[in-house]
């Protein structure tokens, strides 16, 4: 049984990260973002009450999220185990997750700024099945179109330079806390995200073991 948090800014490339890891692990990769730009797409209720929250790079209501997450993690699936991945954002998160679920290992990852932003900007994603290109980094082989089902990448709203600088207010407000909750319970482990996808993906399979 194997269940992760992966903690780390936006850009750090925990989504990437864990598409892989779940991959290999034969887990379900757990992103509440995904989770939430799908309930929007869709135009659910809580798709549309999100929506403004996260184009503008706040973070959702607790209430919203943990709906939509407390869903997905009692699916059959992730009995075995899963790489939650952006959840949980806050404390409040945190403590309401102790109560569905105990983790085995949560990683955090580190990576200066400027780094960050070069990322987030250059970052597109297919809107069909979520995966996750760089312009320079991770490029199409075809350009602008997704490897899998050839759709059209877009760039996300919140990857907009104001929506960013929200973005890595609130994670140093509400989620970078989340560290110190962690150290404290034995559960951390922290990671070098910098390097390419594969440096990062090996320096990983160590702390998972
Ligand atoms: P997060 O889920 O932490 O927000 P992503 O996995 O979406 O981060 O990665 C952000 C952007 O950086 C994406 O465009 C991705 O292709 C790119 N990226 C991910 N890992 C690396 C890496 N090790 N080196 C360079 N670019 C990366
Ligand atoms: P991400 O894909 O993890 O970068 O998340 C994109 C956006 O979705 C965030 O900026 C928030 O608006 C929202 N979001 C994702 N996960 C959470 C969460 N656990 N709590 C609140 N908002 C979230």
């Amino acid at each position: 049984m194997t269940r992760i948090v992966f903690l780390g800014p936006p850009g750090a490339g925990k989504g990437t990260q864990a598409a892989r890891l779940a991959a290999e692990l034969g887990i379900p990769h757990l992103s509440t973002g995904d989770m939430l730009r799908a309930a929007v797409a869709q135009r659910t209720p809580l798709g549309l009450e999100a929506q403004g929250h996260i184009e503008a790079g706040r973070l959702v209501p607790d209430d919203l999220v943990l709906r939509i997450l407390t869903e997905r993690l009692g699916r059959p699936d992730a009995r075995a185990g899963f790489v939650l991945d952006g959840f949980p954002r806050n404390l409040a998160q945190a403590e309401r997750l102790e109560q569905i679920t105990p983790l085995d290992l949560v990683v955090a990852f580190e990576i200066p700024a400027a780094q960050l932003v070069e990322r987030l900007s250059g970052r597109r994603i297919c809107p069909a099945c979520q995966t996750v290109y760089h312009v320079t980094n991770r490029p199409p082989k075809v350009p602008g179109r997704c490897d899998f089902d050839g759709t059209e990448l877009v760039q996300r709203p919140d990857d907009r330079p104001e929506a960013v600088r929200t973005r890595l207010a609130v994670y140093a407000q509400q989620t970078a806390p989340l560290v110190d909750h962690y150290t404290r319970r034995g559960l951390l482990r922290t990671l070098d995200a910098t390097g390419s996808p594969e440096d990062v993906a090996r320096r990983l399979r160590q702390l998972v073991g």
